[in-house]
């Protein structure tokens, strides 16, 4: 995270002291780097350089309208999962040349509303959707253009949750009954099938299950287009993973090195679904520490943010390294304590058995690695306002997402006129 460095024994965030954003919006709040997204999404983009090629942000790992206008500049399109994804990418200029839709429950005004916007492709994941695709398109009088999600069956050695590609798995269709799905969508009269595509799962440690997956895709491929297909897109997904505690993930690069004598006979283009290695150690989370209390086994030290502001903790366990913005606690003896937030739940942690430069009530605490899957999973629950989004570049900041309102919370509630009353 070379953008959130210390200097003069405080964290920056390029040349922004954090402090200073934390005074001037309160906290919590959401930190990201421009440098840093501009950096990693140039990163993955030349080291494809050799093989034609579209980047489709996952825009799920942070959809924020100046991070996707940030992107689309850069030459970025997106995958979306849903209408309202749709509709922010849009908002933001994304072309819609650009845009892939994934997802397994794609309703029909949802597919409406991306054929008229002509999205480059759906990917489609059953042939029941594959149905619904084509109904739709009739009525609308276009072809979609669609990639079959496939669904390789190989172990990504990741969190059960953020795993996709196993035969248990509800996302793709398997990869032995693949052929007669493909015969099936090119026999569609409002279908062009024009890619396959596999995504395997999150925050992968080892290029080992990617290319394991790609050699099933890269055989496949060849079997359709023996069998007449025009298959002219390979879209390999995202899932590249990052460092947040030690993990030592292949380098985009890497990734490429490892693909590219796979695939560089089949005349296709690549499309690629990156999300967190473009945007999570790009973003930070910074919480002020309130209350210190020492329980029965364990110490706690109570912060201001909490799970419904980065759920990922509560969620699976994740690892967020936790550092003190003034590192002149550093120098203090270390203890052992629990991060937790406010919110009535037990499973509300930030952090776990961390051992923390003693940390004095007031002070401010960076949660590193949050810039993806953090604001984007944020609820209100607890009838918490959400917290505001900054984008720093250089020596300024700006607000790309204001802290929500107390009226923010009840919009669009209603009280019945039966309950008009107080009797
Ligand atoms: C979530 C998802 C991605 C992005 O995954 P990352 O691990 O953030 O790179 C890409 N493609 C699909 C279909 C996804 O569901």
């Amino acid at each position: 995270m070379h953008s959130f460095q210390y200097h003069h024994g405080e964290l920056y965030c390029e040349q922004v002291p954090v402090s200073r954003i934390a005074k001037e919006l309160g906290t919590p709040c959401y930190i990201y780097s421009h440098e840093t997204l501009i950096r990693h999404f140039h990163a993955y983009d030349s080291a494809f350089k050799n093989i034609p090629h579209v980047i489709a942000f996952a825009m799920k790992a942070n959809s924020n309208l100046a991070i996707l206008r940030l992107m689309a500049r850069e030459g970025s399109g997106v995958d979306i999962v849903s209408g309202g994804e749709l509709y922010r990418a849009l908002k933001a200029g994304v072309p819609a040349s650009k845009i892939v839709f994934a997802g397994v429950g794609k309703t029909p005004g949802e597919i409406r509303d991306a054929l008229n916007a002509n999205i480059l492709m759906f990917n489609a994941e059953s042939s029941a959707e594959l149905h619904a695709l084509n109904q739709v398109a009739d009525e609308v009088g276009k072809k979609a253009r669609i990639a079959l999600r496939i669904n390789p069956d190989i172990d990504p050695k990741t969190h059960p949750y953020i795993s996709t590609g196993l035969k248990k798995s509800k996302f793709g269709i398997a990869a032995d009954r693949a052929v007669e799905d493909f015969v099936l969508a090119a026999s569609m009269s409002h279908i062009d099938v024009v890619g396959v595509h596999a995504h395997i799962g999150s925050q992968l440690t080892d290029v080992a299950p990617f290319t394991a997956a790609l050699k099933k895709v890269v055989s496949l491929i060849e079997t359709l287009q023996e069998r007449g297909l025009n298959i002219r897109y390979l879209n390999i997904g995202g899932g590249l993973g990052i460092t947040y505690s030690d993990e030592k993930p292949p380098l985009p690069q890497d990734l490429s090195d490892a693909i590219l004598p796979l695939v560089q006979g089949l005349k296709i283009t690549l499309v690629m679904e990156p999300g967190r290695v473009i945007v999570g150690n790009a973003g930070i989370l910074v919480t002020k520490a309130m209350y210190l209390k020492e329980g029965e086994t364990k110490s706690f030290v109570i912060v201001d943010a909490a799970m419904n502001d980065l759920i990922r903790p509560s969620l699976y366990e994740a690892y967020h390294d936790v550092r003190p913005v003034n590192e002149e606690a550093g120098r203090r003896p270390k203890h052992t304590v629990d991060i937790v937030g406010p919110v009535c739940e037990s499973g509300d942690f930030l952090a776990k058995d961390r051992s923390l430069p003693v940390v004095k009530a007031g002070e401010l605490l960076a949660v590193m690695s949050a810039g993806a899957y953090g604001f984007v999973m944020a609820s209100n629950y607890n009838s918490r306002p959400r917290v505001p989004e900054v984008l720093v570049r250089e020596g300024e900041f700006h607000i790309i997402r204001e802290r929500e309102r107390y009226e923010d919370l009840i919009r669009g509630e209603q009280i019945p006129s039966f309950l008009s009353t107080m009797e």
